[in-house]
């Protein structure tokens, strides 16, 4: 079965922002509800339907993906869609909690949730950007207490249903035409009261340790890549599955090289004799330093490219150039037999100027003669 595209399926423009979005969705899921529409599996599709669109055009990653690939770009990288209604209320608990606070509720606080992603800010040298590196780092994480199994109350002990709601972790409130759900006051919509906390966590079934991972940096990566670990967020609730974490790359700058996309660009000197005469010059690249053969003539801020000695391009074999940019050096510090033969120098070349001058003189009066 063909897929509609989101934005028709939400009715808003390819450049409709997130709120634009976010409402249009909401008026979806409200029209659609399984609450106003009981036993209707066309509006339940409608429903899903509306949610799939909202799931990948609210996140701003998945959404670009979407935009340049379609569904292919979006499908089977962890997300195909929701195959029950109660999933939805899960993933946009903040939509249906807040503003139609109708089903949030279902499965009340005992659902299972996600945990939250998580991002990490890692800085890297320019070296292990261009030729990848795995890097150890520390992430502070929070994990379900070991000594309760996260239920916060002490060996022993077990936690008391909430008896003003029942366990449910929110109550109902009439508004008008709606019943809006709000988290209970009681148990401040946990849906247990602990009456005996454990010591390890006092009883908020978390404690905080540091966790060591290894981050595999792939050759290439530039300023604000992002690196996926896909399971190592914040932890679930209830059975639900942890979060991702994000690592975030910033890449310290290089003395020898600097970086124009994939291209790196090194400037070098070279005195003026040899830029006059040609010269054979070494030069550093990422790896071995290789020889390059600056012209006679060379004149300075010309570029000579050497081709595939740039950066990796992400998850392809393209590699980039080396780009020297050859700087011309005057000479400084000459001893007097030095500026004698520069002196000669520019006397020749004058005579060379000035002979050249005679010529053109000449050859422009035998033009006048011969008429
Ligand atoms: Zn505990
Ligand atoms: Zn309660």
């Amino acid at each position: 079965m063909s897929k509609r595209d989101y934005y028709e399926v939400l009715g808003v423009s390819q450049d409709a922002s997130g709120d634009e979005i976010k409402s249009a969705y909401r008026k979806l899921a409200f029209k659609y509800h399984p609450d106003r529409n009981p036993d209707d599996p066309e509006a339940e599709a409608h429903f899903k339907e509306a949610a799939e669109a909202y799931e990948v055009l609210r996140d701003a990653e998945k959404r670009q993906r979407y935009d340049q690939f379609g569904h292919d770009g979006v499908n089977g990288n962890g997300f195909n869609g929701f195959s029950n209604t109660d999933d939805i209320f899960g993933a946009f608990s903040d939509i249906f909690g807040e503003v139609f606070g109708f089903s949030s509720a279902r499965g009340g606080a005992n659902r299972p949730r996600p945990g939250a992603d998580l991002r990490y800010n890692l800085q890297v040298s320019f070296r292990e950007a261009a030729k990848g590196a795995e890097v150890d780092i520390q992430l502070p994480v929070e994990d379900i207490c070991p000594d309760c199994n996260g239920s916060g109350a002490a060996e022993g002990s077990t936690p008391q249903t909430c008896p003003q709601c029942g366990g449910m972790g929110s109550v109902q409130q009439s508004q008008g035409f709606f019943r809006i759900s709000v988290p209970c006051p009681h148990c401040r919509g946990a849906g247990k009261i602990i009456t005996d906390p454990c010591s390890s966590c006092r009883g908020t079934g978390i404690v905080h340790r540091v966790k060591d991972l290894k981050v595999r940096i792939p050759a290439g990566v530039d300023n604000n890549s992002r690196l996926r670990l896909r399971g190592e967020g914040e932890p679930g609730f209830n059975g639900g599955p942890p979060g991702d974490l994000y690592v975030v790359i910033q890449v310290e700058p290089d003395e020898v090289f600097e970086r124009q996309g994939q291209n790196l660009i090194l400037r070098r000197e070279v005195s003026f004799v040899e830029a006059t005469l040609g010269h054979k010059v070494e030069v550093e690249t990422l790896d071995e330093p290789v020889t390059l053969d600056v012209p006679k003539g060379t004149q300075s801020g010309e570029v000579f490219r050497l081709r595939g000695l740039g950066l990796p391009h992400l998850g392809s074999a393209h590699q980039g150039d080396l780009l020297i940019e050859v700087r011309v050096k005057t000479p400084v510090g000459l001893n007097k037999r030095q500026e004698e033969l520069l002196r000669e120098f520019a006397e020749i070349e004058e005579s060379k100027l000035s002979t050249k001058a005679k010529n053109f003189f000449r050859k422009a009066k035998d033009k006048v003669m011969g008429e």
